[in-house]
């Protein structure tokens, strides 16, 4: 079926219920989005009623709209909603996920070049400590991840395919669909970082057939911060070991035994923000009531201006690699540091970020990038927002 895109009037409508776009120019949506009135007010009620009625009381009365926050996560990935645990942020579901794989000496894992730092230093905390192998797929000369290198990378050795689908500090994309049906095929555990993805690109766990794939709530869907998911798929959760443990994870079978709880949910503690896991599901649906291929049709029309104008202006250089690009536009601004791009950008109302070398390590220094400015684009943006930055680029640099 046809995409439809989305209309003038629906982004002024969607920009209306949005407080944050009538201050600021937001470019740093990769960062935090903008989040919705809708979900600001839906947190700070429910803080009201607990601090009116009681937490356990307040909980008791939404425990059905709680609860439905899984829902919304499965419709967003197409999982099951015993396949969803809520967590606090991304790298805890990779962490959760990954600390749970019971690697032995000599285990292979693979990875990309776009991987990030989290799950980098989990990657390297286990080579240091556990003996296990990290092989590291580089992107080809085009910069797209590289297929046949990993079909000639996979031996009986490798115990897992570890990848971020959207990097922190680029604009490209890794096939993670692609990527998925070698992992099946050579029946090998498959991790997906979909931190930047989810509420950016239509996301389907059973399209990509990873067994684990980890996502925060503050980047693209718009949720508060403090908020992110794991998904495991319900033949792998018996195969992952349980970090943590308490009472809500688990059941007692007798005085000396436990069982672990039979769902995802596992992976979670009894005790969260559940005003913040409301608000998650409220931004969930918001994205979904406007369908997030809709979003991401509007989102890469807004990164190709993005880019075509920035390609435009001697003294800019975009770095986005690769044939697949989202809504992550990166760039460097000849004799001006990143940081002061930004810095001057603020002074005028428009914010970007600074891609770190750190946050993407490999494909940084690989292409021997300290920094880049990043300016990453949701889709209530606007092309008159886009000519706003360009042209207060421009004028830095004859200035
Ligand atoms: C931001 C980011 C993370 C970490 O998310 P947190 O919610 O901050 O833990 C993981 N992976 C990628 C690709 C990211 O951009």
């Amino acid at each position: 079926m046809q995409t439809t895109p989305l209309t003038e009037q629906e982004i002024q409508q969607l920009r209306a219920e949005t407080k944050g776009t009538s201050n600021k120019i937001h470019f740093n949506n990769a960062g935090c989005s903008m989040a919705t009135d809708v979900v600001v007010g839906t947190v700070v009620n429910y803080l009201n009623e607990e601090a009116s009625f009681g937490g356990y009381e307040t909980e008791a009365k939404y425990s059905e709209q709680l609860d439905k926050t899984y829902d919304s996560i499965a419709r967003l990935i197409n999982a099951e909603k015993n396949e969803v645990a809520i967590v606090e942020n991304a790298s805890t579901a990779w962490a959760l996920a990954f600390n749970g794989i019971d690697f032995k000496p000599g285990d292979e894992i693979i990875t990309c070049e776009m991987e990030y730092v989290t799950n980098l230093i989990g990657l390297v905390h286990v080579q240091k400590t556990q003996g296990v192998k990290v092989i590291l797929i580089p992107n080809d000369e085009h910069g797209d991840f590289s297929l046949q290198a990993l079909e000639d990378a996979i031996s009986p050795q490798t115990k897992l395919i570890a990848v971020t689908h959207i990097p922190s500090s680029a604009g490209g994309m890794i096939p993670i669909v692609e990527i998925g049906k070698i992992a099946r095929k050579h029946n090998v555990l498959y991790l997906v970082d979909a931190c930047q993805s989810a509420g950016h690109v239509p996301l389907d766990v059973k399209e990509i057939g990873c067994d684990m794939l980890s996502v925060t709530g503050r980047k693209y869907l718009r949720a508060p911060r403090g908020t992110g998911f794991l998904f495991v798929r319900k033949p792998v959760q018996d195969k992952l070991k349980l970090i943590f443990m308490d009472g809500f994870s688990t059941e007692w079978i007798s005085e000396t035994d436990y069982k672990m709880r039979a769902d995802a949910r596992r992976f979670e503690m009894y005790e969260k923000n559940r005003a913040l896991m409301l608000g998650l599901g409220k931004a969930i649906d918001y994205a979904l009531n406007i369908g997030v291929d809709r979003i991401w049709l509007r989102i890469q029309y807004l990164a190709n201006i993005l880019r075509q104008q920035l390609n435009q202006i001697e003294g800019i250089t975009v770095h986005d690699f690769g044939s697949e690009q989202c809504g992550i536009v990166t760039f460097t601004v000849t004799g001006i540091e990143s940081g002061e791009v930004k810095a001057k950008l603020a002074q005028d109302n428009i914010n970007v970020s600074v891609g770190l070398a750190k946050s993407t390590l490999f494909y940084m220094n690989k292409n021997h990038l300290a920094n880049v400015v990043r300016a990453s684009v949701h889709y209530y943006n606007t092309d008159e927002e886009i000519t706003m930055l360009c042209t207060k680029l421009k004028d830095m640099l004859v200035n």
